[in-house]
């Protein structure tokens, strides 16, 4: 049995023409009703011949995976721990922005990647994600906001969950367009983010997507002595590797990237590491979101004082550098990535 949601539209109308001798619009067709219409029994879609009717019911389901458990936080923030088909779980987080919902999806089950402020790679990785699992994220998130009122829905995605999307990159890819696509969630590429702790070769392969989707990078340090102590990743790609790629992005794609900084106090949000995150970053288009700490039980590392955050954005900016603070949310119900997933893992 196929997944149908693991189908990006281009590789369905070539799968049903060359494997079932299907016409193309038949994808668009099934695509209409899955997406646009959120209609999950193949049975149901009535302009669909009893034939293929059952070609569908014989080679395709339409499952999704199921809540396994639901926190909501006094922000209205949901965290859900997804249960997978083979047992495995991932976190899906949404956020309520004033400009919309944001949905936080997880690529991978656990994370390689080993950064050391982070909860997900408490937990190595197991498998990537399908592409028809991070669907079903969106799906299950916009069932929730139905119920909240008939024209709620996810509106902005953010690909910053557990994994490393371009560890998983073609399942990934083909999420985004589906996504982005008119007939699949017909959400603006400018609304979709995918972050990435540094892997340049994704980086540079995604530049010639030809996509608009926005990419952010999670920098968090300024140099590679602080940064190798805080992610493995930068071992393997250091600072200028990784800016070279930022360059290349910039040129190919002609968009902006975004730097991820984790202020982390003592570590990496002294003036002196401003003035050189500056310096490192003149030249590109780059912006900085500083990201607020959420602090991990069985970590050492501290969220930086209120005051060090101010300095710090206020030397960025002084130094010409657009900087913003990132807002916080759910931090009362495990909201930092694999928090949840990891508790779960230890019962
Ligand atoms: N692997 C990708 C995407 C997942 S992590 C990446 O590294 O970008 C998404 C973002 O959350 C990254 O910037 C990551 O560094 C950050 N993050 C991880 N743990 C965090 C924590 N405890 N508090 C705040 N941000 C965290």
């Amino acid at each position: 049995m196929k997944n149908i949601y693991n189908y990006r539209l281009d590789k369905l109308e070539k799968l049903l023409m060359e494997e079932y001798g299907q016409k193309k619009y038949r994808a668009t067709q099934l695509f209409k009703w899955i997406y646009e219409k959120r209609c999950s029994d193949f049975n149901q879609m009535s302009d669909i011949s009893l034939k293929f009717k059952e070609v569908l019911n014989n080679e395709f389901n339409l499952n999704k995976p199921e809540i396994f458990k639901k926190q909501v936080s006094k922000d209205g923030t949901i965290k859900l721990l997804l249960k997978l088909e083979d047992g495995e779980m991932v976190e899906t987080v949404l956020m309520r922005y004033n400009y919309g919902n944001v949905a936080c999806v997880s690529s991978e089950v656990g994370c390689n990647m080993g950064c050391a402020f982070c909860a997900s790679g408490f937990l190595k990785k197991k498998r990537d994600l399908t592409t028809a699992e991070m669907v079903g994220e969106i799906l299950i998130l916009d069932e929730l906001l139905k119920s909240e009122g008939e024209n709620k829905k996810v509106t902005h995605v953010v690909v910053m969950g557990t994994g490393e999307p371009f560890d998983n990159y073609d399942n990934v890819l083909d999420f985004v367009r589906i996504l982005n696509h008119p007939y699949g969630f017909a959400i603006g590429a400018r609304h979709i983010t995918v972050s990435t702790c540094g892997l340049t070769e994704g980086i540079r392969k995604y530049a010639n997507e030809g996509l608009q989707i926005n990419l952010a990078i999670s920098l968090h340090a300024p140099n590679d002595q602080i940064r190798n102590k805080l992610m493995p990743i930068s071992l393997k790609y250091n600072i200028e590797e990784l800016m070279d790629a930022v360059r290349y992005y910039e040129k190919q794609a002609g968009r902006r990237v975004t730097f991820e900084y984790i202020l982390l106090k003592g570590i990496n949000d002294r003036k002196e590491d401003a003035i050189e995150l500056a310096k490192l970053i003149k030249g590109t288009l780059a912006y900085v979101n500083l990201i607020p700490y959420n602090p991990i039980k069985e970590l050492i590392y501290q969220r930086s004082d209120e005051s060090s955050v101010h300095n710090f954005l206020d030397t960025l900016t002084k130094s010409g550098v657009t900087a913003t603070i990132r807002k916080e949310f759910g931090t009362d119900i495990d909201a930092a990535c694999g928090q949840l997933r990891a508790k779960n893992e230890k019962k």
